[in-house]
């Protein structure tokens, strides 16, 4: 008998995240099929897993039809960080919604159970401190992070709507700032500008004044997070918080890498982005309740310093 254990898409795998959870499923035995428009992720980051006769990549894009047989899908195509999911708003907004509706018609079709990694951000600028997964949030639907936060809450909506009208088996999980290794070192996320910044010895870049919070959660509590909201029962289909809720502020943020790094970097403040989120932190007793006790495991220090030595390899090797 086959000992595979089930056969899983993953979209947008060859991302951040998606490159992390692939390897993840690959090693439990599954076979796993990575499909990527390459947009914001890469070949390279895969590149380790291409000699696993189960592991499959796939170069498509969520918007148009796609027809296989699996198990499971994990639907994590989408531009993240928000200077690459402003440089095509529209075309985000059409992932979230088109692929959506397309990974669901295929999911329906097929029978297969369907996770969205959802977001804080529909939260938006949250008015509850912390935010329970009852907060319906405070997002502004013309802004220029709308076409993010509402292509999200567009796709929660549609999975929903797939689980009532169609039955089809869903999962929905908020997930908040995540980081780790192969993080892309222009993404403009925080915590890659400041760990390059640092270790280049260039000037560390706060928006603001530095006293927005966010709540960093290294990227492989977020992936147990995910494999154990799949294997949740069918009547459980969140969503759900998946976060570290200990709050750091960006300026606590740009200390703690100087510290790490042991790095010359001055900090130096720039302007606030548009519509920037004052705080964010999750609030994970659903998960804990319902995820098998799931609870975050790596703290910011030890996380940071994995991130921070993948970073320095990565530039080393492109100097
Ligand atoms: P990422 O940008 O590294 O990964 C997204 C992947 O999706 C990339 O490989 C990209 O090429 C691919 N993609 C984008 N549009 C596509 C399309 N139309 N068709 C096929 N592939 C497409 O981002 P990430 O941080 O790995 O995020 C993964 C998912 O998790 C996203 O859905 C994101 O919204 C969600 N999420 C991430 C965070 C975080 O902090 N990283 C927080 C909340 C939610
Ligand atoms: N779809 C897909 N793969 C499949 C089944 C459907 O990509 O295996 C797409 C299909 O092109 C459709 C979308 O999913 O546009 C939604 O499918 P659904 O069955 O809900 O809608 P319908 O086909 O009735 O428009
Ligand atoms: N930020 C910053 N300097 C940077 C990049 C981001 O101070 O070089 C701030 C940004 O304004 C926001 C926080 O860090 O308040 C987190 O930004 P990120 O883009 O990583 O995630 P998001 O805003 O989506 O939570």
């Amino acid at each position: 008998m086959d000992a595979r254990k089930k056969r899983i898409l993953v979209t947008g795998g060859a991302g951040f995240i998606g490159s992390h959870l692939c390897e993840q499923l690959l090693n439990e035995g599954n076979e796993v099929i990575c499909l990527d428009n390459f947009f914001t992720g890469s070949k390279q980051k895969v590149v380790h897993l291409l000699s696993n006769p189960y592991f499959e990549l796939v170069r498509h894009d969520i918007t148009m039809p796609y027809y296989i047989e699996v198990d499971e899908i994990y639907n994590l195509a989408c531009p993240a960080s928000p200077v690459q999911y402003q440089f095509n708003a529209i075309k985000t907004i059409k992932t979230s919604v088109m692929g959506s509706i397309n990974m669901l018609g295929l999911a329906k079709r097929v029978k297969a159970k369907i996770l969205q990694a959802s977001t804080s951000e529909v939260y938006g600028d949250p008015e509850l401190h912390p935010q329970p997964e009852s907060y319906w949030g405070n997002v502004n639907p013309i802004g220029v992070r709308s076409c993010y936060d509402e292509g999200k809450r567009c796709a929660e909506s549609l999975f929903v709507n797939y689980h009532v009208q169609n039955g089809v088996s869903i999962k929905i999980a908020r997930i908040f700032n995540t980081y780790g290794p192969k993080m892309e070192p222009d993404d403009g996320r925080v915590v890659s500008n400041f760990i390059v910044q640092a270790l280049k010895n260039e000037d560390i870049t706060i928006f603001g004044e530095g006293t927005q919070s966010r709540s960093f959660q290294y990227v492989d509590d977020l992936v147990e997070g995910l494999k154990r909201m799949m294997a949740t029962p069918d009547d459980f289909i969140g969503p759900v918080n998946i976060g570290n809720p200990i709050e750091f502020t960006m300026l606590e943020l740009a200390e703690e890498i100087i510290k790490l790094t042991g790095s010359r970097s001055k900090i130096i403040y720039l302007p606030l982005p548009e519509d920037d989120p004052v705080q964010r932190q999750p609030d994970i007793q659903l998960a804990k309740e319902k995820l098998n006790g799931w609870q975050p495991k790596v703290q910011l220090t030890e996380g940071l310093t994995k991130t921070i030595a993948y970073f320095d390899e990565l530039l080393k090797a492109s100097s």
